[in-house]
């Protein structure tokens, strides 16, 4: 059996105006595009009060709380402070999915301590470090984990364990169903289905038509507490790299210094074309008596600036000893992460 843990911050970039502005502490707080057009990105609990939440119009937002404090947000501010998160994550598995900027997937089957004491240890650090608080769900699938961290939210802790299953299921409303969307609901209420119970009366053959060939298998696990989905942690994408053995052993930093230039400047094309950049850059030399050494630096932020990226390779490469002669050189980029999360696309809105 698998244990996996879901973690979603709680009300993140209302939560982050908080933390930052003790003042807003407690205020119906909505953080998006605030011009005509603009979407609700998040909402703090206390707006939520007033029947706002995310990705409604700021209008609409404004009529529901006309006492609301509207902000537009700080991007690299909310980067930052997930980045922390992450890292914290980071201590507990290398076995992480990022589904966005504040949330995330852990496996941790392998792990010796129990669900409950590892997520009671997650959200002490999260808040010891950042002040925010988080919620988690734990079980033995994706699907599940992620129903179990919406429970108590905010600030909860759930587990749903495979006696639970179907009996807590039953009660809740299809959308509950991660991947069932308001289209298909709203289709499924015509013909009197609203709960999970009621659609596990459906048997398969049934449900094909209504959803189509690989949904329909899809939510008919789901409901039933199948879900074999992996935790993608995209490993091979976590660095991206170059190096080079020179046909013959150099000791010329000018020539060694533009070299890891060109590479990086290949690297960071290959990252934006995909929408990426990266926070460490790490320099390797490998030096005639085959000796080696890699020297890493890395920013408090991600960056896709190949002017940001040569400074810090001049930085590293003046760092190193390079009395002895050069047989290979290389540079690698990493801790990559998208440029613009889904989240903060909400904002292109205003
Ligand atoms: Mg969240």
């Amino acid at each position: 059996m698998r244990r996996i843990l879901h973690v979603d911050i709680d009300a993140f970039f209302a939560s982050v105006e908080e933390i930052d502005d003790p003042t807003l502490k407690g205020k119906p707080i909505i953080v998006g595009g605030t011009g005509e057009r603009g979407v609700v990105a998040t909402a703090s609990y206390e707006a939520r009060k007033y029947g706002v939440h995310s990705a409604m119009s700021t209008q609409m937002a404004r009529n529901l709380c006309p006492k609301g404090i509207f902000l537009k947000g700080r991007h690299d501010r909310y980067s930052e402070v997930s980045r922390q998160v992450f890292d914290i994550l980071e201590t507990v598995t290398e076995s992480i999915e990022k589904v966005s900027i504040d949330e995330a997937y852990l496996d941790i089957t392998n792990k010796e301590e129990s669900s409950v004491y590892i997520a009671m240890e997650v959200k002490k650090q999260v808040k010891k470090y950042t002040g925010l608080t988080i919620s988690i769900g734990i079980s033995y699938n994706k699907f599940l984990a992620k129903l179990a961290s919406d429970w108590n939210k905010p600030n909860g802790i759930f587990e749903i364990q495979e006696t639970d299953i179907p009996q807590l299921l039953k009660p809740l409303s299809i959308l509950k169903v991660h991947g069932l969307g308001k289209k298909t609901a709203l289709k499924l209420n015509r013909i009197g289905i609203f709960t999970i119970e009621d659609l596990l009366k459906y048997p398969l053959d049934n449900l094909r038509p209504l959803l189509g060939e690989l949904r329909a298998i899809e939510i008919y696990d789901k409901i039933r507490g199948i879900d074999n989905r992996e935790i993608s942690t995209n490993r091979e994408r976590k660095s991206y790299g170059k190096e080079t053995t020179f046909s013959m052993d150099l000791q010329d930093k000018g020539y060694i210094m533009e070299i890891l230039k060109e590479f990086s400047c290949e690297i960071v094309e290959h990252l934006k074309e995909q929408g990426k950049s990266a926070r460490t850059v790490t320099v390797k030399i490998k030096y005639e008596d085959f000796e080696q050494i890699t020297r890493s630096h890395s920013l408090e932020y991600h960056t896709s600036d190949i002017r940001t990226i040569f400074d810090i390779i001049n930085k590293i490469v003046n760092s190193i000893d390079l009395s002895k002669k050069v047989r290979l050189a290389g540079i690698s980029l990493s801790n990559i992460t998208h440029h613009q999360q889904m989240q903060l696309d909400l904002f292109n809105y205003f």
